[in-house]
Order: C-alpha cells, then structure tokens, then sequence
C-alpha cells in the first residue's frame, strides 16, 4: 500500500537556533499522534540538515534535501553532491521544485541529469512539477503536466519508481494564497496515475505516492487530502509554524 506523506519544504528559511527550536517544537505538537502509514519529512537548508538529523533522532520525522547537483564532485563553487548528502545521513532529496526551475533555471534535461544521480547514490527523490497559470487558463495543464513527467522520468527503468515520490504542485498556487480545489487536484493526480498505467502499468501507478503542493494549510488540508488520489502534501510557508504543520500532519 502506497504511503501517505506530509514534507514541509523550509526553503531559505531558519537559522540554526531557529532550525532546533522548530523541530523541538514540532515534536511536542506531533507527541502521541499516531502515524498509521503516514512519513513527516522536513526539509531543511543544507547548512542545518545535520542538526536537523541528530533533532529528530528517536522520533518518526524524517529529514530531507531540498536540492542537490548531479556531478559526483568537482569544480562546482557553492554545490553539493548526491553522495554529501548521502554521507550525513541523508536519504531523500526535492527536485525540480518550481523556484529551482524558474530562478536557478533548472530545464528538463538538468532535472534528468540530478534525478538519475540521487538514484545512482540511493536517494529517494521527491519530484516536483506542476503548469503555470497560463497553461491552466489555456487548458494546457494536463499537457504540461504529462511532458514534464515524460521528459524527465520516462525514461526510468520500472523498479526506479519505488524510490520515487511525485509532488504535483501547480505553480499558481505555491506561496500565493491560492490553493487548486480538492477537485483540481483530485482530477490532476488521477491524470497522473492514468499516464503511469499507460506508460509502465497499473500496479505501478497505484503504488506511487502523489502529493499536492500550493498553499496547503490547516483550514484545507483536510478536504486537499480526502481525495483518493491525493496521497498526502508538500507544504511550504505553513510547514514553518509547528502548530500549523502539525495541524496538517493530523488532518492525513
Ligand atoms: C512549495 O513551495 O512547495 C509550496 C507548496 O509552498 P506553499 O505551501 O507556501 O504554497
């Protein structure tokens, strides 16, 4: 049975100080909640992902990179590699996030390039793609959607999908307040589970975990998550306050 999964994604945010108090925080909220196959991911900045680890030693949160490079090593100033991030501990890593795509200009072939890297180093890849508002309103989206999927993870061998999470996030709705309809996404994510069944087979795209990205917070992540193809959210500003991220980890 596929798994449901709440990740907060900090983006460029938190201080050590404040990275500890979170996680201190989010324990205390998350204390005797029981998790029935569900994953609590955070994802902290590089810089704080090893205290982040030893935080959360002892409890079920898990601690995931944000982005990584696809060279093994080299003269890549400012980088960090798949196997760094395997060296501390890390076994999870976010790609092809729509802020990696539009400002750190991450095209389709560079995503090719990191996904089959993490997974050549045994990283699980948390794969993020979504259509712009302009390819919603033009009717565009279930196009978008499908070759971003193909052009990047079609390529991948069958069994390469058990360490593969697919994170829909429509970038009209990330960070902007707006949130697709549970509808939406409902009709986005059984798009998606339909293309997977095409493409490899059924019991594959069944036992893909899909999550919905976009303004997810406490008031709709309940009826976001009701969705049966809906296997849980990537949560960006509401995973920074541990009562709200906590709120949504309850509402799976
Ligand atoms: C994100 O950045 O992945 C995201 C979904 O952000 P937010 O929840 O703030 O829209």
């Amino acid at each position: 049975m596929r798994k449901n999964i709440v990740a907060g994604n900090w983006k460029m945010n938190n201080s050590l100080n404040q990275t500890k108090t979170l996680i201190g925080d989010l324990i205390v909220e998350l204390k005797g909640v029981e998790l029935v196959n569900t994953r609590v991911i955070i994802a902290p900045s590089f810089v704080n992902l090893q205290e982040a680890i030893k935080g959360t030693e002892n409890n079920e949160i898990e601690v995931v990179a944000q982005n990584m490079h696809y060279a093994e090593n080299g003269a890549y100033t400012g980088e960090v590699s798949a196997e760094m991030l395997s060296s501390i501990g890390i076994k999870t890593v976010i790609l092809g996030h729509s802020e990696r795509r539009a400002y750190f200009n991450e095209t389709d072939e560079i995503l090719t390039q990191k996904v089959t890297a993490a997974l050549a180093n045994n990283l699980d890849v948390i794969f993020c793609f979504g259509e712009q508002l302009e390819d919603r309103e033009s009717e565009n989206h279930f196009n978008i959607v499908e070759a971003q999927l193909k052009n990047v993870l079609f390529e991948l061998p069958t069994n390469a999908f058990k360490n593969i999470i697919l994170a829909y996030e429509p970038v009209w709705a990330i960070g902007t307040g707006k949130t697709a309809s549970a509808d939406q996404a409902q009709e986005m994510h059984s798009f998606i589970r339909k293309t997977l069944s095409e493409k490899y087979n059924a019991e594959l795209a069944e036992s893909v975990s899909i999550l919905y990205g976009g303004s997810v917070k406490p008031n709709n992540a309940e009826e976001i998550f009701s969705k049966p193809d809906v296997d849980g959210g990537l949560i960006g500003g509401a995973s920074l306050k541990a009562k709200d991220f906590s709120a949504i980890v309850k509402a799976i």
